[in-house]
């Protein structure tokens, strides 16, 4: 058995709609600080996709809480390695089991334990999604809202899923991605909305390498008063 945590782990909150940069975000943190990372948005994904397979209809609440819950057997199998989990479509798909309270509560255990015991004894967790900072872990040490104007989300997204043929399919990519939009933030449990205490990172007119800058900046204050906080409680 590992020995047990000294200090209380460093927990990094991000929350975006679809393709703002913060799983880009999210990932190049990890890879600096050491810390896992947690992309939220493959769980809800990972559940459309077996309600589908399963040949359920998504607007069977009951079906997609049984996939939510078969979840947590399968998960450690590598089921969220499943490339087809990252398609346009299937973020759609997760939008609507999103929606159901009982599959968001199903999935809630998984990512706190996630925050509060990083894997390897790490000093910290990062989680990306859409109500890390104002449900999941109210009290995560730093939260971002990365945010992009939709013009330049669906932009990015239609650039990743069509390579070349990306600008043929910008109006349709742009009216998913307002749609998607529409349905995260309008939904009565745990909408997509900054959390009070979180710092909005714009990326529209800004590169990865300055986004990772920025969030190190905040970060780094951010981590000197935690350790002052540890101090206290060793
Ligand atoms: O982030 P990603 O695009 O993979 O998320 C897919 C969908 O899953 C989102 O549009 C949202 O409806 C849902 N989601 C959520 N809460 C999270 C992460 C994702 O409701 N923490």
């Amino acid at each position: 058995m590992s020995p047990a945590p000294t200090t209380l782990p460093f927990i990094i909150a991000i929350d975006g709609p679809n393709a703002s940069g913060k799983g880009t975000l999210a990932r190049r943190l990890g890879g600096v600080l050491g810390f896992p990372v947690l992309d939220t948005g493959l769980l809800y994904r990972a559940v459309a996709w077996m309600a589908l397979e399963q040949g359920h209809d998504l607007g069977d609440q009951n079906a997609a809480l049984h996939c939510a819950d078969e979840l947590h057997n399968v998960i450690k199998d590598g089921y969220l390695d499943n490339p087809n989990l990252r398609g346009i479509e299937i973020g759609n798909a997760a939008s609507i089991v999103s929606v159901y309270p009982s599959v968001r509560q199903s999935l809630f255990d998984l990512q706190r334990n996630f925050a509060l015991k990083p894997i390897d004894n790490a000093k910290g967790s990062i989680l990306d999604g859409r109500d890390i900072g104002t449900v999941i872990c109210p009290d995560a040490q730093v939260k971002l809202f990365v945010t992009a104007s939709p013009e330049i989300r669906a932009e990015r997204r239609a650039r990743e899923e069509y390579g070349d043929a990306w600008e043929a399919h910008l109006q349709e990519v742009l009216e998913k991605t307002r749609e998607r939009d529409k349905r995260d933030s309008e939904r009565a449990v745990a909408p997509l909305k900054p959390a009070e205490d979180s710092v909005i990172l714009d990326t529209t007119a800004i590169t990865p390498d300055q986004a990772l800058a920025r969030a190190l900046e905040i970060i780094a204050i951010r981590m000197d008063e935690h350790s002052e906080k540890n101090e206290k409680f060793s």
